[in-house]
């Protein structure tokens, strides 16, 4: 089987501050939103994460980087060479609680740092969300200098090296930096240059199990549809190993919790994979990149309304054990991003915290706080494998703040 051209092979996010200009430019690069995959599959991934494919393409005959398009067709009509096609995710903005963010940092294997050059650097998003690339290691990133159009010469060049300054000691620190108008579409090849130098297509081992975070679940049934016709649940999200094909068997975990006597416990889910949705459409086989959608034959009463957001999926008998509770290592950043820039004391001994752990958010308390680790106890289990990093945050004054990074032991 050859790969759909059009499914893409690497998931790019992109971050930054409210109104730099991130869905704009979402927008320049992929020309328009895909369209293709049904409403429901639409509606219910664009909803908590904004997402869009595009496919870059290259003049034949011309150099780098003027050769660098989304077009279709050059200037004199010719069709462009298909590059690749790449999937980005769009992060949420601050109404959003930054563990959107972050459950969608899970699935990226880089992402464009968009940094308007109309204000002061750094801005509280661009700051936490830089931040969040950092602790979560991703490290292929491109600095995008947006809104160029509307500054002088010396205040772009200002603001320049402002970023400069800031992502000094990031994981930004080597990133290019690429003045753009996203608005305009001007430097949009000098864009993507750096983003098929920066952010290449990881590697994937097609033998690897497969294993799938789960991002959204839906029910895509029409109020009043007979029984004979109802669909089986859907779920939404990204495959970062293996691949997954129709027919087979899939488990979810943690699963559904059964109460059993007055007793309940987490019990893994077994289905089978009766469709999949790739790159706009449906397909036999999904590999990593992009995001994908699999109809079950589950009960559509279980996936409704994002039940199963935040699960695990994979071949059953593959997937990293259920956890009701865990010992993580933990690192605490130096303070809370943001504004107030408080210094962030240590965790203690019953403090409430809310983790994420790949795509799943969930509240823990932590029944011992030790040196350097801390033991916690969460309300509700996530699928995990030794390793896995998680974002720790506290409550501080109204909402959830970021204030370090766990490793899972
Ligand atoms: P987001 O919150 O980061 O997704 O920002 P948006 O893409 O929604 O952009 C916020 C506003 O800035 C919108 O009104 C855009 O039209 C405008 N904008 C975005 N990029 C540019 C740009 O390059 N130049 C100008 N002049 N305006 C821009
Ligand atoms: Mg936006």
């Amino acid at each position: 089987v050859t790969q759909n051209p059009q499914q893409p092979e690497v998931n790019i996010g992109l971050v930054g501050h409210v109104d730099h200009g991130k869905t704009t430019l979402v927008q320049a690069l992929s020309g328009s939103w895909t369209d293709q995959h049904s409403e429901e599959m639409k509606r219910g991934i664009s909803i908590r994460l904004g997402y869009a494919d595009a496919t870059f393409r290259k003049i034949p005959g011309a150099d780098p980087p003027e050769c660098y398009t989304v077009e279709e067709t050059d200037e004199d009509g010719n069709e462009t060479d298909i590059l690749r096609t790449v999937s980005f995710v769009d992060a949420p903005g601050h109404e959003t609680l930054m563990a959107t963010m972050l459950s969608g940092a899970a699935i990226m294997d880089g992402a464009v740092l968009v940094v308007s050059a109309t204000e002061d650097v750094p801005q509280a998003q661009t700051e936490e969300h830089l931040m969040a690339l950092d602790i979560i290691g991703i490290d292929n990133i491109v600095v995008a200098q947006n809104k160029v159009d509307l500054v002088d010469r010396e205040r772009a060049v200002q603001n320049y090296e402002q970023i400069q300054e800031f992502v000094k000691g990031t994981v930004a620190e080597d990133a290019p930096i690429v003045p753009i108008s996203a608005q305009q579409e001007v430097n949009i090849d000098l864009l993507i240059d750096a983003i098929e130098r920066e952010i290449p297509t990881p590697d994937h081992d097609e033998s690897d199990s497969a294993r799938m975070f789960t991002a959204r679940s839906f029910d895509i049934n029409r109020p009043g549809t007979t029984w004979e016709n109802l669909s089986g649940g859907v779920v939404g999200g990204s495959l970062v190993e293996g691949k997954l094909t129709e027919g087979e068997e899939l488990e979810l975990r943690p699963g559904r919790e059964v109460d059993e006597g007055g007793q309940t416990e987490w019990r893994p889910i077994t289905t089978d994979i009766r469709s999949l949705q790739a790159g706009g459409q449906m397909v036999d086989e999904v590999r990593p990149g992009g995001l994908c959608g699999v109809g079950t034959g589950l009960d559509p009463s279980l996936t409704k309304g994002d039940a199963l957001a935040g699960q695990v999926a994979g071949e059953p008998g593959t997937l990293p054990p259920t956890r009701e509770e865990f010992v993580m290592e933990v690192d605490l950043l130096e303070r809370v991003v943001g504004e107030d820039e408080e210094e962030i004391e240590e965790i203690s001994t019953g403090e409430p915290l809310m983790l994420t752990v790949g795509t799943a958010t969930t509240v823990g308390a932590v029944t011992s706080a030790r040196s350097g680790e801390a033991e916690v106890s969460l309300k509700r289990p996530v699928c995990a494998a030794e390793g896995a990093k998680i974002a720790i945050n506290r409550r501080v004054g109204a909402r959830w703040r970021l204030i370090g990074i766990g490793t899972l032991k």
